[in-house]
């Protein structure tokens, strides 16, 4: 079981540090714990991973860092095709890829977020897969370190999963596609995360605004340990 937390644009590093600190006297037993803070607050932790970079070692890209920035803290993971640089940064597919790929020859794991926005849903789940499809294009579905996140745009940040019905149809969609983990991503808290991680093709969740408060994160690790 994996469970996933994204700050986003939240969090200090002073923050970040102290939420760190607590976070390390935690037993993750079975659960592999990953953490994605800003660009900013990157430290030296296992579970540490990075929210973007640009796929290049270092070089002219204002605003960007790249590997060597990552590297300086031992950074191994790393969140691509999250809906929001999809759609409030612009990012296309094929840059999408581009990352995948530079990310992937370097041996990261790499968090990759698929999702569909409202639109989409609303016509259906065949509508859904094949919007997904699209997101699929150029990514080895099949790299070993592969993580996979469903997240439906339309869930993000609202506080409005999907239902379990949708979760459980869409999972089973998208595993005729991959054999690697699937999380799913949209709303989960602490109320809803057993329902969302006990269901079969359900690997774990990303978790963006109820993991901001260190104490809801932990609730959600201790109760994902509880899960086989
Ligand atoms: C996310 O952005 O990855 C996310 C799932 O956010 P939230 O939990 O706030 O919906």
């Amino acid at each position: 079981m994996i469970v996933a937390a994204n700050f986003k644009t939240n969090k200090t590093r002073k923050e970040t540090l102290q939420y760190l600190k607590t976070l390390d006297e935690v037993d993750f037993g079975n659960v592999k714990v990953a953490v994605f803070p800003p660009a900013t607050a990157l430290f030296e932790r296992d579970y540490l991973g990075a929210q973007n970079a640009y796929p290049t070692i270092n070089g002219a890209y204002t605003g960007e860092i790249g590997l060597e920035q990552l590297n300086e803290f031992n950074i191994k993971k790393i969140l691509i095709g999250h809906s929001e640089r999809r759609h409030i940064l612009g990012e296309s597919q094929e840059f999408i890829a581009e990352k995948f790929e530079f990310f992937k020859k370097e041996g990261f794991e790499i968090f990759y977020c698929i999702g569909e926005p409202l639109d989409v849903r609303k016509k259906g789940i065949d509508a859904v897969i094949e919007y997904l499809k699209i997101q699929f294009e150029g990514i080895d579905l099949e790299y070993e370190k592969l993580v996979l996140a469903y997240e439906p745009v339309w869930a993000i940040g609202t506080g409005v999963s999907a239902s379990i019905e949708e979760i459980k149809e869409t999972h089973a969609k998208i595993r005729q596609f991959t054999s690697k983990p699937i999380l799913y991503g949209g709303s989960v808290k602490p109320e809803n995360i057993k329902d969302i991680i006990s269901l079969q093709n359900v690997d774990g969740v990303l978790v963006g605004s109820a993991s901001l408060d260190v104490n809801n994160f932990i609730n959600m690790i201790e109760i994902a340990k509880g899960i086989e």
